[in-house]
Parts: C-alpha cells; structure tokens; sequence
C-alpha cells in the first residue's frame, strides 16, 4: 500500500493555513512528546510558551498579556466568551457581534449556552455601529469585531466598537486571528494599543506560519483571565485556565519559533509581497470584467459563475466561497504569483471554451 502523502500548497488557494516556516516544523518536531497543559511538568515548553505570549503582546500592542496558546482560534473565542460571562455573572448573558463574526462564535454561544446577537454589517462589510450600540443591554457581557473578516478580509472599527462596549459596561474581544500577523503593517486601527481592548484571538497557525495546533488568546487584564481557571488536584501545576487539557508541545513550540524567526521584518515581507498578490489579482480580474471585492488585507473576493467555480476544482484548485457565492483567493505565504497566473490562465481557458453553463 503506498504511503499517504499531504495536498501539494501549489494550488492551495483559499485555505488560511499555510506551509509552516522550517524553523516551526524544526521546533515542531523537538518539541511534540511535551505538554504545555502541565507547566511544571514540562517546564521547558512553559518557557516557551511565555516566550510566545510575550512576542503576541509585541505584534498586538499589549505589554504585559496575560493568556495562552490555544488549539486555534475556535477555542480562543470560546474561552474570551466564557470568561466575559464568568467575569460578568450574568445568569442570561448575551454577546453582541456583527454578521460578519465567524462560525466558531455559534458554536461558543451554544456550548456556553449564551445568548448571541448578531447586527448586520455596513455597505463594505464592516461591523454597523449604530446596529451594535442598539442590540447591546444591560445583560451583555461581550461585543466581538474582526480585525480581518474570513470572508471578505475586513476590519470592524474596533475603537468605536470598543467604546460602545464599554458604556454598555461590557468587555471588548477582537477575532484577528487570520489579520492578526498582517495588520500590524497596516494603517488599520486593530490593536490593544488602538483602544482599550480586552481580549483577542491570533492565530500563529494562519498568517504566524507555525504547525497546527497554535492559536493565541490574549487578554489586557489578569482577573478576566483568572476567572476561567479550575483547580486541577493531579497535576503538578494548582490551576489550569485552558480549554483542553493535554496541549500541544509541538504548536507552542512552533510558534515561539515562528515569531523568534519572523517577527517583525520576515512577516513585513510577507505582507507587502501578499499584498501586491492581492492587489494584483483584483486589477487582472477586474480587468476581465468580473465583480470583485477591493483587497484591503491580502484576500481577494470576487463574484465568477458557477460553471468557472465548479470547474477551477475539477482543474484541481483548492478554491471555496463566501456564504453569499463569491470565490474567495486567500493570499497566504505559499501562494506565489506564478501560481496566480496559472490559476487565471485557467480561467482564462474557460472563458474562451465552450460554456459549461
Ligand atoms: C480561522 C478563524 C477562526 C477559527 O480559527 P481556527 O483556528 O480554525 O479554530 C476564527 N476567527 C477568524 C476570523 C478566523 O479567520
């Protein structure tokens, strides 16, 4: 029986992870037989998972976070809504989010079986103040914006949002965990030094180029972190505030490697050369008279029949869509110009064969 083997990255186009950077995997590898879940068992990737905080606090404008490395940012949302509603103890607690809020937050809303309202977003996908300082109330504990929507690569304006949380006497999270590694290049007003925000998802194992399992929580104050901790009698370490219990070694190794390697200079590179990717494929595409949604981070959404979507993947790219149709390009490290050009020689193909509907 032959060995199975992973996808090739070549015509990997709209996933948000990426080929680890060789340092990750290096780290990776040193690093799986370890548990990060019982730090003073392991103490060696408890360093390093300090270490890996202390880099996320640097990219997200924080100076002392307090937080961990998560399995992804699933469970980072998860756990920011579970400890707003513990540190709120709201017994009929609701979390305010704009449309554009991603999938996991249904499933946080329904594991913690909190109430979620979600508010319409404005003409260019970013969350609708206005919208969200009229669902707020008394009873909401949180309002989450995206610095980097999945879909269409937005950012809610999170300082407003922000001060609508607070006099609404809620926390502020911000969801960055695809943009959180390419907007610190940006002008866009993100971070915990934007605004006082309380928590945030970042991903290492997106845009950071660390192994799956590495997403990041971060939270601005330690007693909202505290009130998610349970005592944990077998283990050498007294308390634990994580979802999971036996973590992965290998994703905080990976990412303490990543970011050692790559921050700030290597993920500056990145961006410009993704984003002139980005730039680039909009004018082509645009060019050939599709609808196409302006790249404002590295993730070009464009509106292309379905007879084209269907057979890209039959071509063999690896290609999905918005909720609404549209196709979705994510520009992430492995996606290379060539492989752009390919991709739209394709579809260039296409368009001039027979029509396949
Ligand atoms: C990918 C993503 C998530 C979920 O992260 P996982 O690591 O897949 O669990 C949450 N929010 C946003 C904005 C994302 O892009």
């Amino acid at each position: 029986m032959q060995r199975a083997a992973p996808q090739e990255f070549d015509r990997v186009l709209s996933s948000m992870c990426t080929r680890p950077h060789p340092a990750a995997r290096k780290a990776a590898e040193r690093f799986f037989a370890t548990n990060p879940g019982d730090p003073a068992t392991y103490q060696a990737v408890a360093a390093l998972e300090e270490d890996a905080l202390s880099y996320l606090g640097d990219i997200t404008g924080l100076s002392a976070p307090h937080g961990y490395v998560t399995s992804g940012g699933t469970e980072a949302n998860i756990q920011a809504i579970r400890a707003a509603r513990n540190h709120a103890r709201d017994d009929d607690p609701n979390v305010v989010a704009p449309e554009s809020i991603h999938f996991s937050f249904q499933k946080a809303a329904d594991v913690l079986d909190v109430e979620l309202r979600i508010v319409p977003v404005d003409d260019d996908y970013r969350a609708n103040v206005a919208a969200v300082r009229e669902a707020v109330d008394e009873r909401t504990v949180l309002v989450a914006g995206v610095a980097g929507t999945t879909e269409f690569g937005r950012v809610d304006p999170i300082p407003e949002l922000t001060a609508v949380a607070h006099d609404a006497g809620a926390l502020m999270h911000v969801d960055a965990a695809w943009g959180g590694f390419v907007l610190p290049f940006t002008d866009h007003e993100w971070s915990f030094a934007h605004a006082p925000v309380d928590s945030m998802t970042i991903d290492p194992h997106k845009y950071g180029q660390a192994v799956v399992p590495a997403g990041g929580l971060l939270f601005r104050d330690k007693s909202v972190v505290d009130s998610l901790a349970v005592d944990t009698p077998y283990l050498e370490s007294a308390s634990q505030a994580s979802l999971t219990g036996t973590r992965s070694g290998a994703g905080v190794a990976s990412a303490a490697a990543a970011m050692r390697e790559l921050w700030p200079d290597g993920y500056r590179d990145v961006y410009e050369r993704q984003q002139a990717n980005a730039d680039w494929l909009y004018d082509e595409l645009r060019a050939r008279g599709y609808d196409a949604v302006e790249p404002e981070l590295p993730l070009v959404a464009a509106s292309v029949p379905d007879g084209q979507f269907e057979s890209l993947r039959d071509l063999g790219w690896r290609i999905s869509r918005t909720a609404s149709g549209e196709l979705r390009i994510v520009c992430m490290p492995h996606v290379s110009r060539e492989s752009l050009r390919a991709f739209l020689s394709d579809l260039d193909d296409l368009r001039s064969g027979p029509a396949r509907n």
